[in-house]
C-alpha cells in the first residue's frame, strides 16, 4: 500500500467514524465554522482549564476532508496547551497552502505527522478551506464564538 493509499484510508475512516463527535453541554467556548463553498458546517466545543485543552469536541455535516480534519484536530488537540494548539495550527495552515512552514517544536512532531494525510488538499486550493474550517472554528471559539466563515 502506497502512503497515498494510506492517506486516504485515514482520511475515509475519520470521515465516517469521527472522533469525539458529540457536544458539549457547558463547554467554556465554542463556534459554529461555515464554508459555503463546499457547503460544510461544524461546531467546535472547548472545555479549558488554565491554558491547557481539558476537553475539544465537534459536530458538523460537511465533506469527508472537512469531517475527518475536525476528527483528527479534536484527538490531538485534546490535553495540549493553548500555545501548542497554535503552534500545531501554524504548522498545518502552512502545509496545506503550500506555504513556508514555521519550525515544529520537537514534542508536537508526531502531532504534526498526524496531520500529513490532509496536507494533499494543497494541490485542490478549494478543499483547503474544507481542511482548515475546524481550526478556524477552534480559534474564533477561543477568541469569543460566533460564526466564523472561510472567506
Ligand atoms: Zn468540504
Amino acid at each position: 500500500m502506497d502512503l497515498r493509499d494510506l492517506y486516504q484510508d485515514i482520511i475515509l475512516d475519520h470521515g465516517q467514524h469521527p472522533r469525539n463527535f458529540r457536544k458539549q453541554e457547558q463547554p467554556s467556548h465554542f463556534a459554529n465554522g461555515h464554508n459555503p463553498l463546499c457547503g460544510d458546517r461544524v461546531t467546535v466545543y472547548v472545555t479549558l482549564d488554565g491554558d491547557r485543552i481539558r476537553d475539544v469536541s465537534f459536530q458538523g455535516r460537511g465533506c469527508a476532508i472537512s469531517q475527518a480534519s475536525a476528527s483528527l484536530m479534536t484527538e490531538i488537540l485534546k490535553g495540549k496547551t493553548l500555545a501548542e494548539a497554535e503552534a500545531l495550527f501554524a504548522g498545518f495552515r502552512a502545509k496545506v497552502t503550500g506555504g513556508e512552514a514555521p519550525p515544529t517544536p520537537a514534542p508536537l512532531e508526531d502531532d504534526m505527522e498526524r496531520l500529513e494525510p490532509l496536507t494533499g488538499v494543497k494541490s485542490y486550493p478549494a478543499r483547503v478551506k474544507c481542511a482548515t474550517l475546524a481550526w478556524h472554528a477552534f480559534e474564533a471559539a477561543l477568541r469569543g464564538g460566533a460564526t466564523v466563515k472561510t472567506e
